[in-house]
């Protein structure tokens, strides 16, 4: 008997399970059809993809996959914002969101959207790319959020200029580094991309058009950099320039010791008059045949000693330095650098130099790039870690991290130098250390199927015990390209500024339509 009932009752709560999922089900489809249809109303000169869209679902990271409603690609800025207008009109009650897409280049989805609209940003032409030149001393160029900085480096070179601040891979948008912050050897002494920067146009999460610079709607132009794309859509920015050289000394040296490659790097980023262009540095770990390698694009100092330097089995760090050249300065140049690497205190008989253009020396990173690809390890997933880590603690870091966790750095660069947070601008959006020197360290290793340590699970692991290990020790990092899952990790990664972060959204974005693959808001909820 009470088997009989027991069954009874199973069935009925299944029966009820089945038409409730199918209500769920039923009412998501209704939804997403009268989404579609609305939105094949609205009028664009651009146009909505609801088919091929799975290339909007994946990203460099290669681990998050999000598929969208539909991809905009639009043509005018009025694209954009007639169709975020027309999301914000249909109000808290619909599940729309929008992510703006740049090259996709983002880690954890970060430009992603399920069942939302994704904004194919590089179909953006609204103008060509305009060079003002005749503004001397402060000639400025005006660009689509979607372009690609290498883009802006081919046009603006045509007229001797470039920006003055870069990435270290220049096939990213202007959007896209702009809301993190744009980080490069440069930094040091012009601040970062978001430093450089002298105008925006907006489009809200209302939809509406806005220009802003620090004189005109200076809070949604300081929101917006390095606000991780919360505020609104980057549609055209004006990047300061300045006359580009014709071609970089490039500079490498090894130091045995973190202490003494840590001092030299705060020395230089410190020099009055600042005696290099460029200042980075990375960590070797366990590497054979390094300097052989090196020999391909490099020339040694001394030939003789740097074919007896044995790298093998040994944790190193590289000081890497560019000078930027003029054709009529050259000489002098090369005897400054000759100075001022002999109050440097790296291993003599690894100073390797070369001389490249300005453009390659910038576009480096693609000559990688277009190697990888090629042995089909570009497109594998991308577990990197990117850190901000204060001087005072850097050195703990490193003893901890390079010292203990990190046991091999082939599969990936492991890059470290500091900046001055004085080129930093406060009111921006971008969460730095508080300290007036702090470090970048990028752990970018790829997950390479069949190579040992490859797998991405045990690199997620690694990365897990860095970021303990950093908490335990009361190292105080930032995360750079920051990736969260709770409201508290973000309260806490914004510290101070999480007030204006959360009054900013609610006054440009007020039903988080925006950048929702950022995880900081959840659209139509109050986060106050
Ligand atoms: P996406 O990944 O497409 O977007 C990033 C975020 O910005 C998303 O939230 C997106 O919704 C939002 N977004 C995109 N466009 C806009 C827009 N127009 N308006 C508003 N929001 C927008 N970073 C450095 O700072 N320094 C480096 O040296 C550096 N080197 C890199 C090297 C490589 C090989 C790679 C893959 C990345 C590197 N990065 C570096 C990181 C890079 O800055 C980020 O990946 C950044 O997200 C830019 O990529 P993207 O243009 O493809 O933007």
């Amino acid at each position: 008997m009470s088997y009989l009932l027991r069954k009874r009752t199973m069935l009925i709560v299944r029966s009820f399970t089945i038409l409730l999922l199918s209500c769920i089900a039923f009412k998501l489809a209704c939804c997403f059809s009268s989404s579609i249809s609305s939105l094949k109303a609205l009028p664009l000169v651009g146009h909505l993809e609801f088919e091929d869209v799975h290339h909007a679902s994946k990203d460099f990271g290669n681990r998050y996959q999000l598929i969208p409603l539909a991809v905009l690609h639009p043509k005018t800025v009025s694209d954009i914002a007639s169709a975020i207008r027309h999301i914000w009109m249909m109000g808290p009650h619909s599940q729309l969101t929008v992510a703006a897409r740049g090259r996709g280049h983002s880690l954890q989805g970060q430009a992603q959207t399920r069942h939302g609209v994704v904004i194919h940003m590089e179909s953006l032409h609204p103008q060509k790319l305009q060079v003002y030149s005749m503004d001397a001393p402060a000639p400025y160029v005006d660009v689509s959020g979607g372009e690609l900085w290498i883009n802006i480096l081919h046009e603006t070179l045509k007229y001797g200029l470039a920006p003055k601040s870069w990435t270290d891979y220049l096939h990213l948008t202007v959007g896209g580094t702009l809301s993190n912050a744009g980080i490069s050897g440069q930094a040091f002494r012009h601040g970062p991309q978001i430093s450089n920067v002298h105008q925006l146009e907006i489009v809200t999460g209302k939809g509406e058009i806005l220009n802003c610079s620090k004189r005109q709607n200076s809070d949604l132009f300081d929101g917006v950099l390095g606000g991780l794309g919360q505020f609104g859509i980057i549609t055209r920015a004006r990047i300061a320039l300045e006359p580009a050289p014709t071609m970089v000394k490039w500079i490498r040296v090894l130091y045995l010791d973190f202490s003494a490659f840590a001092k030299d790097q705060e020395q230089l980023i410190s020099a009055k008059g600042h005696k290099f262009d460029y200042i980075e540095g990375f960590v070797i770990i366990n590497r054979t045949g390094l300097l052989n390698n090196w020999r391909l694009s490099f020339t040694p100092e001394e030939p003789l000693e740097a074919s007896q330097f044995k790298s093998d089995g040994r944790t190193l760090y590289c000081l890497e330095l560019a000078k930027y050249l003029k054709q009529d300065n050259k000489d002098v140049i090369n005897q400054e650098v000759k100075e001022t690497l002999s109050e440097l205190s790296y291993v003599s008989s690894t100073l390797f130099s070369t001389e490249v253009t300005y453009e390659a020396f910038l576009d480096r990173v693609h000559v990688s790039e277009v190697k990888l690809r090629s042995k089909g390890q570009w497109e594998v997933p991308h577990p990197w870690l990117n850190l901000l880590v204060p001087r005072s603690t850097i050195r703990e870091f490193a003893k901890g991290v390079f010292g203990n966790i990190l046991t091999d750095t082939s599969n990936g660069p492991v890059i470290v130098y500091p900046v001055n947070k004085s080129k930093w601008d406060n009111q921006t959006s971008a969460v730095t250390p508080e300290e007036e020197v702090f470090y970048l360290v990028a752990i970018l290793t790829s997950a390479v199927p069949g190579k040992e340590d490859g797998g991405v699970e045990q690199i997620l692991k690694r990365n897990r015990r860095i970021l303990e290990f950093s908490e335990e020790a009361g190292i105080g990092l930032k995360q750079y390209l920051p990736h969260y899952t709770t409201r508290e990790e973000w309260r806490s990664h914004f510290g101070a500024k999480w007030g204006e972060f959360v009054r900013r959204k609610s006054r440009y974005d007020p039903l988080a339509i925006l950048a929702p693959g950022q995880r900081i808001f959840e659209k139509a909820v109050s986060y106050s």
